[in-house]
């Protein structure tokens, strides 16, 4: 009986000690957390396991600890964990370099405070070019477009450039349009130089703006490496792990790709390349470029300009402009020849079109080349008012819809007036939209929204705006589900690039990236999202941001 006794105990000391070194070592778990794998079912998890920079297994809490022990376990204290955000579709260089030198012009509530911010910014940062970005006039009392000459007062000397928060439109002042030569009599395709009464008023519409733009010096290295950190530091805050650039020069490319190399810089980023020769000579010959950080392998083409800015192209006049259409940048011919290109290489079309003549003429040619169902993912950026005969052309073309949901709830305050009763129906009509190939991407378009992508799936689940105004949402039978939302900021973002095998999702094998937040955005009441905060972000099984650090 005794020995019987014995026996057993090392019996099951020899168990214990087989079941501890049948444990498999991994870098990390995560357990007694509430995991949205996001996977193909949407399955939720309570614990994974992580190593060498992948996602291992997930499971519940018994069967992940009792298979695998880890350097560093981390108890989720029941805090819901996401796949890492991915913005699809950003202008991360230029919201870089924003933040280092152009003044801060978004939120204003009028001109007079434009001014006043210039001002101040003038006196902390005194370069040879004075700017700023950001402001929006549908925001102020007086919802006119300003003009230059309260600019020449304050700034006679120095030029000035203050760009709309879309982008596609510029105030300058006078020493500014000195400088780029520009006239009345100046002649632009694809844009417009605004004049009153002969004069010109410093105001520049899409096109036009490159003037401006191709005669203001270029930042040295040095700047633009600390422009490309300090986005970075802001992505990581928010939970973004990767995000898609969507206008990136060859010089910037590159860059990127050295200093991610070098161990410098670690976000996840894909490359729109911009539609310039050398871009094409470089790319379109070697082919897509890929490292485990970088993917170029999409042109970027623009179609039109704004709505904000009504440069966008519309098939009938602009509700609160009569004879006023918009902008088509260029020509079909000039589409149709960089599309065939691009197809034969094997390289996505990405292009950015928002009114519905724009959105028809791009794919009708996507149509051409494409011809019907396919595989090739090309995409209409923004994709905001869309004639209702043509939803179906982008599941009959597989064309996929890039939407920035914050879009919807920023433009809803006038979109109206632009577009009138019955246009603003199909306009930010992502749900119809994403029903056309079941999936669908979503970013920000930052810097001309903020680059949180928590706004992103409160605007895309409740269409309100902070203060929860309209009630019951801006056309809400075009909001997405919570569900969806996650999607399309995560799996689906990264499928928009072709990425969905390695990323998007918690699931073995694909790179370990995730964030903990503060609360579950799933269950929260609605009104509740945007107080959300990311707890930890990690990057490749790296913690890249923890919200104690920082206070
Ligand atoms: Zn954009």
């Amino acid at each position: 009986m005794r020995n019987l006794f014995l026996l057993i105990i090392i019996g099951s000391m020899i168990f214990l000690t087989a079941c501890n070194t049948m444990k498999r070592h991994v870098d990390i778990i995560v357990h007694n957390a509430v995991i949205y794998t996001v996977d193909s079912i949407f399955s939720i998890d309570e614990a994974m396991a992580i190593n060498d920079g992948r996602f291992v297994e997930t499971g519940d809490n018994e069967k992940i600890l009792s298979e695998y022990d880890a350097d560093m376990v981390i108890d989720g204290k029941g805090l819901p964990v996401y796949p890492g955000f991915i913005d699809a579709h950003c202008h991360y260089y230029s919201y870089g370099l924003g933040l280092l030198k152009k003044a801060d012009l978004s939120g204003t509530g009028s001109f007079d405070e434009v001014l006043d911010i210039m001002q101040e910014h003038r006196e902390k940062q005194p370069g040879e070019w004075l700017e700023g970005r950001g402001w929006d006039q549908n925001d102020w009392e007086v919802k006119e477009f300003p003009t230059k000459e309260r600019l020449d007062q304050l700034f006679p000397d120095i030029p000035v450039v203050l760009t709309r928060v879309d982008g596609h439109a510029a105030l300058v002042n006078s020493e500014a349009l000195k400088r780029a030569g520009i006239t009345s009599e100046t002649l632009i395709r694809g844009g417009k130089i605004i004049i009153k009464n002969g004069k010109l008023t410093g105001l520049l519409i899409d096109n036009a703006i490159n003037f401006i733009r191709d005669i203001i010096p270029e930042i040295d290295r040095k700047k633009q490496v600390s422009a490309l950190l300090q986005a970075e530091k802001n992505c990581f805050s928010v939970g973004l792990t990767g995000i898609v650039d969507a206008c990136s020069k060859k010089d910037i490319i590159e860059l990127i790709d050295s200093l991610q190399q070098e161990g410098i810089l670690n976000l996840r980023i894909n490359c729109m390349m911009d539609s310039t020769k050398e871009n094409f000579e470089t790319f379109f010959e070697s082919g897509i470029y890929q490292t485990e950080r970088l993917k170029v392998n999409a042109v970027k083409l623009f179609a039109d300009g704004a709505l904000g800015s009504s440069g966008a192209c519309l098939l009938e006049p602009y509700n609160d402009d009569p004879g006023n259409y918009g902008i088509m940048i260029y020509e079909p011919d000039y589409y149709r020849n960089i599309c065939e290109k691009a197809y034969e290489k094997g390289f996505q079309v990405n292009t950015h079109a928002i009114g519905d003549s724009a959105i028809r003429m791009i794919l009708e040619i996507y149509g051409e080349i494409l011809k019907g169902k396919n595989d090739r993912r090309w995409r209409i950026e923004h994709a905001q008012v869309v004639a209702p005969e043509d939803f179906e052309k982008f599941g009959k073309y597989s064309v996929i819809p890039s939407v920035q949901a914050t879009h919807a709830t920023s433009d809803m305050y006038w979109a109206g007036e632009r577009l009138g009763k019955k246009r603003i129906k199909n306009a930010y009509a992502y749900k119809k939209l994403l029903d056309q190939n079941g999936w669908l991407p979503n970013g920000t378009d930052f810097p001309v929204e903020q680059i949180n992508p928590i706004l992103t799936f409160y605007a895309s689940v409740a269409r309100k705006d902070l203060d929860g105004f309209p009630e019951g949402g801006f056309q809400i039978e075009n909001a997405l589900n919570r569900e969806e939302t996650l999607r399309s900021m995560t799996i689906w973002a990264a499928k928009g690039s072709f990425d969905e095998n390695e990323r998007g999702s918690i699931e073995p094998g694909k790179y370990a990236d995730f964030v903990i937040l503060d609360q579950d955005m799933m269950t929260v009441p609605e009104e509740e999202i945007p107080r959300t905060r990311v707890l930890n972000t990690f990057l490749g099984g790296e913690e890249i941001y923890n919200l104690l650090n920082e206070e």
